[in-house]
């Protein structure tokens, strides 16, 4: 079949691997949609193979890493112990696998799960493998398009995420730095949970207009005037209740810390990538009384599946986010697309 692999730092090749077999727990999905995302190119960019080895367990081919961690499809092949899917079911895999049985799994943070859960990889190609089975794919009910599905696995789940646990109440105030993809599901998450004022800051101007599509009241564009004083102004300089921090940036981060209100909540899902380490500006009254929460994609399949009800029955639309459409042989140039964020790209519509 062919995949895109991760050749060298930077670089991906599209190359012939074996369909994969499906083990204990796992199955394989026939993939009818594959996308690039924002992770996808700190793998590709930033992080060694090594690196890439810990974080997904076998992972490695001769060749390099197969790329790719959000995709929808149909299952294949179901291994032996899986129950609750069957060949030809229509499904979302989470894009961050828990083992079901660590303590964190327990909890109900699979994403931060301790007990052999890993990063998905390989989505990328014509069929992938989803260990946990069970407890990491969701069915997809017809009405959900592949393209909204598809979000339901990363982006989605994680810009809803920031909102859910903000613990926004409705008419609260909210802002939002950056409007990428993941800005912009928080946005959405935003709109969907009641907020009040949502004001989103990006200099982008297709991202702009979308953001206001998507929920937004008031866009800033960071390149003519600054963030927090307009924030403050819009507010009578109280500050909003909450704030996300949804690209993984020094300078965002900053922001979000001093436009929160007194006893607000800045929530992080920025992935910061290779930033070793963020600061955070003391010299101001909200720093001493507020909440800071940050939130790695809300995985596992009763969160995939409450998202697709909101795709369903919650009048949430987020496929008007696919800006671009490829075949899986032009992936790499997906990639370079993604990287330029040139031509509007928001996210990539790549299919067999
Ligand atoms: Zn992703
Ligand atoms: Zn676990």
């Amino acid at each position: 079949m062919r995949a895109c692999v991760k050749t060298a730092m930077g670089k991906t090749e599209m190359l012939d691997l074996p369909v994969p077999k499906a083990g204990p727990g796992e199955i394989v999905i026939k993939t009818a949609m594959c996308t690039v995302c924002g992770s996808d190119m700190h793998w590709l960019d930033d992080t060694p193979n090594e690196v890439l080895a810990v974080l997904a367990p076998g992972s490695l081919t001769p060749q390099g890493f197969p790329m790719g961690h959000e995709g929808v499809g149909t299952v294949h092949e179901v291994g032996p112990g899986v129950t609750r899917v069957q060949v030809g079911d229509r499904v979302i895999p989470s894009c961050l696998v828990g083992c079901g049985r660590c303590p964190e799994c327990l909890h109900g943070d699979f994403s931060v799960c301790t007990g052999g859960g890993r990063i998905l990889f390989g989505c990328q190609a014509e069929y992938f493998v989803v260990p946990y089975a069970d407890v990491n794919v969701a069915k997809v009910p017809p009405e959900v398009s592949d393209e909204n599905a598809i979000l339901a696995t990363d982006i989605m789940s994680t810009g809803f995420g920031a909102i859910d646990r903000a613990e926004l109440k409705s008419g609260d105030s909210v802002a939002i730095f950056a409007q990428g993809p993941l800005g912009l599901c928080a946005t959405a998450g935003a709109r969907a949970r009641g907020a009040g004022l949502i004001i989103t800051v990006e200099s982008i101007p297709e991202r702009i207009e979308m953001s206001k599509r998507l929920g937004a009241n008031i866009v800033i564009n960071p390149k003519e005037k600054d963030p927090v004083s307009e924030i403050m102004n819009l507010t009578d300089m109280q500050g909003v209740d909450v704030t996300v921090e949804a690209v993984g940036t020094q300078a965002t981060f900053d922001g979000a810390t001093r436009a929160v209100r007194r006893g607000g909540t800045v929530s992080s899902v920025g992935v910061y990538g290779p930033v070793p380490q963020i600061s955070m500006f003391t010299m101001t009254p909200a720093f001493y009384h507020r909440r800071i929460v940050t939130t790695l994609c809300p995985s596992g399949h009763d969160r995939m599946t409450h998202m697709l009800n909101l795709l369903r029955w919650g009048s949430v639309d987020l496929g008007p986010l696919f800006t671009h459409r490829m075949r899986l042989a032009d992936t790499p140039k997906a990639y370079d697309l993604f990287r330029s964020k040139q031509g509007g790209v928001l996210k990539i519509a790549i299919t067999p």
